[in-house]
């Protein structure tokens, strides 16, 4: 587990015919260690850019982002897609990211994962033989596998059917719980926010920034049931404040409060 300082990050994009174009501007942010925060914001208010400072892909910014242990911190990124090397079997992918992918150890881990994430008797498949549910549950293993102090997740379930993203995010829960690693997580989905976030960070466009937080978990105890009622009256108060920021906020009528998966 590891907390993240975030202070006055301000980061620009240099565009064609040389202007610069601000995606953030002076963001400020502070994560404990082993909280799940959630960002939650219209499409370009620069969620993905500041997962990608956090993750080191962008080192071009201004202001500061601090880890208080950054000796070889770990962190794992996992991506709308899943990004699996399409050559390799499921079981050589999570073998690949692992450093001493050849020992015995190794081949538990990687089997352990597979059932983890409900894939076990997958492990000799390749990607393409699989659903995309199937390759994002893959892509989650080998990020986990990694024991990732750090877990940055850029809208990790958006592409996947209702149902399938339904059971992803209570299996994310109970991973989360197991080894508490910090979260970051970025969707444009108020109640998706909401079901997983210990605090939900709004962001608003032009340029990006932050504009209200709600602590969640002052009101929504864990385990979390999706039929709670406090979900939507939460969902619906960070419509709100979207809606007040001007951005084109989502709607709050995904259907994740009245579907039961069990
Ligand atoms: P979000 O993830 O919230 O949708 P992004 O971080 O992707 O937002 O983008 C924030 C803003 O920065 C947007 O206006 C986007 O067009 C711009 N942007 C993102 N990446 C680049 C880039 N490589 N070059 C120029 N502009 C970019």
């Amino acid at each position: 587990m590891t907390g993240v300082h975030i202070a006055h990050v301000t980061k620009s994009y240099l565009l064609p015919g040389g202007t610069r174009k601000h995606a953030l501007k002076g963001v400020d942010l502070d994560i404990a260690p082993g909280e799940f925060v959630c960002l939650l914001g219209p499409s370009g208010c620069g969620k993905s850019t500041l997962l990608n400072i956090l993750s080191g892909l962008d080192s071009e910014y201004e202001g500061v982002v601090a880890f208080p242990e950054t000796e070889r911190l770990r962190i794992s990124y996992i991506f709308q897609e899943a990004r699996l090397l399409p050559w390799m079997t499921v079981r050589n992918n999570l073998r690949f990211v692992l450093d001493d992918g050849r020992g015995s150890d190794a081949h538990q881990r990687i089997e352990g994962w597979l059932e983890r994430v409900g894939l076990a008797g997958y492990g000799d498949y390749y990607p393409s033989q699989l659903s995309v549910g199937m390759q994002q549950r893959v892509s989650v293993a080998r990020a986990l596998i990694l024991e990732p102090e750090l877990l940055l997740m850029d809208e990790p379930f958006s592409s996947l059917d209702e149902l399938t993203s339904l059971r992803m995010r209570m299996e994310l829960l109970d991973l989360w719980d197991q080894a508490r690693p910090t979260v970051v997580f970025v969707t444009h989905n108020p109640m998706e926010a909401v079901y997983l976030a210990d605090r939900v960070v709004i962001m608003t466009t032009g340029p990006g920034r932050i504009s209200h937080e709600l602590l969640v978990n002052t009101e929504l105890p864990r385990p979390r049931d999706f039929e709670d009622q406090r979900l939507w009256q939460l969902s619906r108060e960070a419509v709100r404040h979207l809606m007040d920021d001007g951005g084109a906020g989502p709607s709050a009528g995904s259907p994740i409060g009245v579907v039961k998966t069990t």
